[in-house]
């Protein structure tokens, strides 16, 4: 069939487009507000009153921030820890103030003196009696090594013979600030621990 070329139509295409137009602008106008999110309200709730953390974090802050010590000084190293504990130092702002006459309340030994052989099994079972998780800091060359006294034959060379030692702070004796440091740096310690997934080991590893 023969299509032909003069074809008439209704509309010329600019007037189909501007009924086009119309059409788009009737239904813009005809249609709703964008209904708002009924828990917006939530994110800025949860940015003011929620903070995430890691169970380990949170141990961990706790544990590091309340070190209490037991009484453990057999030497003359004691009278540094003592001046430390003072006001002058104030060992106290790390949260230590705390001494324990009674093991099982406290987590943290403070070797300070020397160590002789026959003081060691009560050392060794103060220790034992400590729950866990607990630390030891070797304060002073006798705690360290036996100091000056290494070569005698009734002087333990260095309490890490009998219990494990967490850090070590070198003098004869330490100066209070050395002591001090030797706290923060166990906290630092403390602060990287994964108590949740170490603890079943330390607990099977026991007081041996
Ligand atoms: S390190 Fe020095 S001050 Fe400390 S217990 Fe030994 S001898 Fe005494």
């Amino acid at each position: 069939m023969e299509v032909s070329s003069d074809r008439e139509y209704i509309y010329t295409s600019s007037e189909l487009d501007k009924q086009e137009g119309q059409l788009i602008e009737e239904v813009k106008a005809g249609a709703r507000e964008t209904i708002p999110d009924p828990d917006a309200w939530l994110d800025e709730e949860v940015k003011r009153n929620i903070m995430l953390s890691s169970v380990d974090a949170v141990l961990n802050w706790a544990r590091r921030s309340s070190l209490w010590t037991v009484i453990c000084f057999p030497a003359c190293c004691a009278f540094e820890f003592i001046a430390a504990e003072g006001p002058r130092f104030d060992m106290s702002r790390f949260g230590m103030e705390i001494l324990r006459a009674s093991p099982r309340r406290a987590d943290l030994m403070i070797t300070a003196g020397t160590l002789t052989w026959k003081m060691a099994p009560v050392v060794r079972r103060i220790y034992n009696q400590m729950p866990e998780p607990k630390w030891v800091i070797a304060m002073g060359a006798c705690a360290i090594s036996g100091g000056i006294f290494r070569s005698s034959y009734n002087v333990v060379p260095g309490y890490n013979k009998i219990i494990p030692v967490d850090v070590y702070v070198p003098g004869c004796p330490p100066r209070p600030e050395a002591l001090i440091y030797g706290v923060q740096t166990l906290q630092k310690k403390i602060a990287k621990e994964h108590q949740i997934l170490d603890l079943p080991q330390k607990l099977l590893k026991g007081n041996k």
